[in-house]
């Protein structure tokens, strides 16, 4: 086994692979699976398009997964592939990092292509939120990636699951687990968003944007510090880079200054307005239209203006 493998992916207890599998693809031959989580998540992922999978066993329900990255790293070194993938994910970078660190290579996130080469990996890698690319060339190991892990696919027919040796580290016990209260927000499908930023002074005031939303049709955003900082609204309904991408008819930016990591997240919006009291505001650089302006006169004048 171990001279034809190019390619290995890391799978925690997620049957969610195919952008493993095709991270893989331009290597050829399918990847090695390493498998940390339940036997049917083993089974589901050999019928993903990979050459074999090495299953970890069964998870005892009271260890985390990430107590299995140093025995991952022992499996995957142990085969010398040139390129590494896992899931972005909180225990799928637990993982990549003690394979990284195993192999001493860094981990790589934002890559969109690899190819190998006889020196190393050539990646494609997004920067800036997407709105470039750059090519890195990795060489003298592993190109270690963490990528969007895609959906559970099914490939073919299944190859074989090897269970194998992989003890975890002691000294890490979950005590309890609960479910989190999520808010039902879907952003993505709104066709008009209004989005708020720091320029609103209190939490108090939101009504005033949500009266705009709702004359609108259209739903409440925010940006991140509104929902992670103040938490003045759910964090489903944060925009950007690493909040949620919407592709809206029309985005509203009220009292939001426009920094890139918001902006990222609505760059598929077909009209973007922005009101700001500031002209400098790097949102008017970014905007169809804009209003300079206190958000606190523009918005009711908006409402009414709206109303008829
Ligand atoms: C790794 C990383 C990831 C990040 N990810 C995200 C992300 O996904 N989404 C995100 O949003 N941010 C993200 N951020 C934070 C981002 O860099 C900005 O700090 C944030 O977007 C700023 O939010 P804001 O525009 O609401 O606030 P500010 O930048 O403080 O802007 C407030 C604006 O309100 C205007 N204003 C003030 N009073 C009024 C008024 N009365 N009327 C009209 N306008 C007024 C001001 O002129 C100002 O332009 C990230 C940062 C980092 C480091």
């Amino acid at each position: 086994m171990n001279d034809a493998v190019r390619t290995c992916i890391v799978v925690a207890d997620d049957p969610a692979v195919s952008g493993l599998v095709e991270m893989t693809a331009s290597a050829g031959g399918g990847p090695l699976a390493v498998v940390v989580g339940r036997r049917a998540v083993a089974d589901a992922v050999a019928a993903a398009g990979v050459r074999q999978v090495l299953w970890c066993g069964d998870l005892d329900p009271a260890t985390p997964v990430e107590a299995y990255a140093p025995a991952v790293a022992r499996l995957v070194t142990s085969v010398s592939p040139r390129l590494v993938v896992g899931a972005a994910t909180v225990t799928g970078r637990a993982l990549l990092g003690a394979v990284a660190a195993a192999c001493q290579a860094p981990v790589l996130s934002g890559v969109t292509s690899v190819e190998l080469d006889a020196d190393g990996a050539v990646l494609t890698q997004d920067c800036y939120g997407g709105i470039s690319t750059r090519t890195l060339a990795v060489t003298g190991g592993p190109a270690v990636l963490a990528v969007d892990p895609g959906t559970a696919a099914v490939a073919g027919a299944p190859v074989e699951v090897e269970r194998v040796a992989a003890e975890p580290l002691g000294g890490c016990r979950v005590t309890e687990r609960r479910t989190r209260q999520r808010v039902a927000v879907d952003l993505r499908s709104a066709r008009t968003v209004v989005g708020v930023g720091r320029g609103l002074k209190e939490k108090a005031d939101l009504a005033l944007v949500e009266e705009l939303a709702t004359t609108l049709g259209g739903e409440l955003a925010c940006s991140r510090p509104l929902a992670e900082g103040v938490a003045w609204l759910a964090k489903e309904r944060y925009l950007g880079i690493s909040g949620q991408q919407i592709s809206p008819e029309l985005y509203l930016a009220i009292g939001i200054s426009g920094q890139l990591q918001h902006m990222v997240g609505v760059r598929g919006a077909r009209v973007v307005v922005a009101v700001n009291s500031d002209q400098n505001a790097p949102v008017f650089g970014l905007c169809d239209y804009g209003v300079v302006g206190d958000l606190y006169r523009v918005v009711p004048a908006l409402v009414t203006a709206l109303r008829g």
